[in-house]
């Protein structure tokens, strides 16, 4: 065993694992598990703990080193487990100089302050082990303070990757074979704001695709849909090589409870932002994350965020039962008891599963573009799952004749060229 990288979590999670692994093994480290960890939620970091001390038991000789977000915003913990050797904080895990001590047993933990980082590294990734579409990192950290979230306090202060290193690692995926780039960060709507000029997400990826031209398909991770700019709509209306795929970080669907969230849209605004979209994509799908019972949310504000997946037609849903974070001001608030969290969770994924029930029966009849993550199954450019039957090719781009859905999955045959 030489280095085994394993990512929980996000996407920039998943692009930052492989520039881990180039780095330490650069800096020669052997016999090691790096855990890439994440603290979105308590259950995200209990699954953390508990995959630690599985790779302790089946490995008692490996280096197990964590980092991540889990290590960042609670370094003690982990050097305080027997089965971990080293901790590494978020603002040094892509440099290759902390492996290399860890590997000469100098140090037993790196943890900087996250907040005085200004810079986001550039690396160029080869690729992604046992993935169909690439993940490329545009940004990092975030500005804002959502009263739920930590995630600022894993990951710093909102900074973008420049123009010309993301063409670079786009263009290096391409030629590695990749049909499709997920841009990935914390707030990618944030790009460009501590740039020199007036760059924007949108500007950036007008400028991308202009000078990628062989790139065929351009997906979007989590967006905030206040902060979407004119460009990117613009793209959105004209770019065929931009997905009609938004996934949006909502949260709740109740003026209140987006208030004492400190997020920056009312229901209201995703509702219009929503139309708006349709009106330029008609055949748009989106996504969404939503927390369910919040702190003080009552069972009326909670109905006004299950209303919302069928008004605006949330289709791929994220839920998550309200996780307290301690340091966060939301988890010194009234908690709702974890019984009722759960319970509304299971409502609102309840009423995502029958909008994509809905959404996939639309699609029998039609004809597909299906990037193929495996050789029997793909995903469609609104992210629809399709089963294909075997033998095809990992990551090629193929045109689907849709012809039966079920509640979860297409099937699909590949249409025969004339
Ligand atoms: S925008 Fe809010 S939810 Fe998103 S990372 Fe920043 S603080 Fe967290």
């Amino acid at each position: 065993m030489s280095v085994e990288i394993i990512n929980f979590g996000c996407r920039l999670n998943t692009y930052e694992g492989e520039v881990i692994r180039d780095q330490a093994q650069k800096a020669g480290l052997q016999d090691a598990i790096i855990f890439n960890s994440c603290t979105v939620t308590a259950e995200a970091e209990r699954q953390v703990r508990q995959a630690i001390r599985r790779a302790r038991r089946e490995h008692p000789a490996a280096k197990i080193i964590v980092t991540g977000c889990g290590a960042q915003v609670h370094p003690e913990e982990y050097k305080g487990m027997e089965e971990v050797d080293h901790v590494l904080g978020n603002a040094d895990k892509l440099k290759a100089s902390p492996y290399l001590a860890f590997a000469r047993d100098e140090e037993k933990a790196i943890v900087n302050d996250i907040h005085s980082v200004r810079e986001t590294a550039s690396h160029l990734v080869a690729g992604f082990e046992g993935i169909a579409r690439a993940f490329v990192q545009v940004q990092n950290g975030c500005d804002h303070r959502c009263t739920f979230c930590i995630i600022p306090f894993g990951r710093g202060p909102s900074r973008s990757v420049t123009l010309a290193d993301i063409v670079a690692q786009v263009r290096a995926l391409v030629e590695a074979g990749y049909n499709e780039v997920v841009l990935t960060g914390v707030d990618i709507t944030d790009y460009g704001k501590d740039l020199p000029g007036t760059s924007t997400l949108g500007g950036m990826m007008k400028r991308l695709l202009a000078l990628v031209p062989e790139l065929p398909r351009l997906r979007l991770s989590s967006i905030d849909a206040v902060e979407v700019d004119s460009d990117t709509m613009d793209l959105l209306a004209t770019e065929p090589r931009l997905m009609p795929h938004l996934h949006l970080s909502v949260q709740a669907g109740d003026d209140m409870v987006l208030k004492r969230m400190k997020r920056r849209h009312s229901r209201a605004d995703i509702i219009s932002f929503c139309a708006q979209v349709r009106r330029l994509r008609p055949d748009v799908v989106f996504g969404a994350d939503l927390i369910a019972g919040f702190p003080t949310e009552s069972e009326a504000m909670f109905e006004n965020t299950l209303r919302l997946v069928g008004e605006v037609g949330l289709t791929w849903l994220h839920v998550f039962p309200y996780s307290a974070r301690s340091g966060t001001p939301a988890a010194r608030m009234p908690q709702v008891p974890k019984a009722v969290r759960k319970e509304r969770a299971s409502r609102l994924r309840e009423a995502g599963k029958q909008q994509v029930a809905a959404y996939l029966a639309s699609q029998v009849g039609t004809v597909q573009r299906v990037l193929m993550e495996n050789e029997h199954t793909g995903r469609t450019e609104q992210y629809a799952p399709v089963e294909m039957g075997h033998g095809h090719q990992t990551g090629a781009v193929m045109e689907v004749s849709i012809t039966a859905a079920n509640t979860s999955m297409l099937s699909g045959m590949p249409v025969m060229a004339k």
